[in-house]
């Protein structure tokens, strides 16, 4: 069966974006037709300033809204990153694969990095060598396929040159894997500002629709939404990329296609209520499961510590090998 591994930044509370670009596919797709692992990647949560409780918090709340999600521990291995040593002991030996000049490049870095200097904020190494983390995440496993939001393409192209030159200097190691998007909405944009990515640990909440947020307020926060002066729906991500990303949501809850869906569509307050009610019902049932199980924490506990044992048994004995490759 073929290897899967994604994972979730517990970084903020999960948005509509982490569950269209990635999780949804994990549950309705991923889980069934390969082994995979789905990992709330904790240790990332550290490379900007942070609140320890808050962290613990988030990568549980994150775990249960997987759950709730639809990820089945029967059929695919959910676990806590930081529970897992491999991890990190792989990352230092790529971090002696990888060139710094690599790292700066990355788009991610230079964005966060600008940001936290502006901010008057230092800029912490693990910022730089955070796609170094995420690359051993990945081939810890031997992963075939990476399913990702369109924001990561960069990350998993520096997870595939890191595999290969590895392989080319000790040998045979690391299987090279491929990222996987989805083919609507791999990337959903700010409600607020929709050149932007609506990502979790953005400042503007207006912007974001969380997963748990109830109905009433994913409503509002759609029906507020960032159009353009226009008023012929039309999807055109450049010009108007505000009524692209509703028409694109839209899609994404009810199947549909987003091209199709704008010859619908006269006004753009109906397309916001339809595209609202669609969103609301999409995620209902993931809020309701979310209450049931965060009303069982033990059951969470035990899922996560079986998956962990499940994914250090994966990655041991390839890591070690990596090891022993490399001369230690
Ligand atoms: P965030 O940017 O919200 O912190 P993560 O880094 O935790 O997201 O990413 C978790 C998954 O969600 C990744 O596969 C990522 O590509 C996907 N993802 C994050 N934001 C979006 C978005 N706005 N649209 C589509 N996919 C997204």
């Amino acid at each position: 069966m073929k290897r899967i591994f994604s994972g979730v930044k517990p970084t903020g509370h999960l948005t509509l974006g982490n569950y269209l670009g990635a999780v949804r596919r994990w549950v309705e797709e991923d889980q069934h037709r390969s082994d995979a692992l789905f990992s709330v990647v904790d240790l990332h949560a550290l490379t900007v300033q942070h609140d320890p409780a808050r962290v613990r918090r988030l990568s549980r709340q994150a775990a249960t809204l997987l759950l709730a999600a639809g990820l089945d521990p029967r059929l695919c291995t959910v676990f806590v990153q930081s529970h897992v040593d491999e991890h990190a002991r792989l990352s230092y030996l790529l971090e002696c694969t990888a060139t710094d000049g690599e790292l700066r490049r990355m788009i991610q870095y230079r964005e966060k990095g600008a940001r936290a200097r502006a901010a008057g904020e230092s800029v912490r190494l693990s910022l730089l060598t955070y796609p170094v983390l995420m690359a051993a995440d990945i081939l810890a496993y031997g992963t075939e396929e990476v399913p990702v939001g369109d924001d990561q393409t960069q990350h998993v192209e520096l997870t595939r040159d890191l595999a290969v030159r590895f392989n080319q200097r000790y040998g045979h190691v690391f299987t090279v894997p491929k990222a996987t998007h989805p083919a609507v909405a791999a990337r959903v944009m700010d409600l607020q500002d929709p050149r932007s990515k609506m990502g979790k640990s953005h400042e503007n909440g207006a912007g974001i629709v969380y997963l748990l947020d109830d109905a009433e307020t994913v409503r509002r926060k759609i029906m507020r939404a960032v159009t353009d002066s226009g008023r012929d729906v039309a999807y055109d991500r450049e010009a108007s990329p505000g009524v692209a990303n509703l028409l694109d949501l839209l899609a994404a809850a009810t199947g549909g296609n987003p091209e199709a869906l704008a010859g619908a569509y006269e006004s753009y307050g109906s397309l916001k209520k339809d595209t609202a009610d669609a969103v609301v019902e999409l995620l209902r049932p993931v809020r309701e499961r979310h209450a049931e199980l965060a009303a069982d924490p033990g059951h969470v506990d035990q899922v996560l510590r079986d998956g962990a044992e499940r994914a250090r048994g994966m990655a041991r004995p390839l890591v070690d090998r990596a090891y022993r490759a490399i001369g230690l």
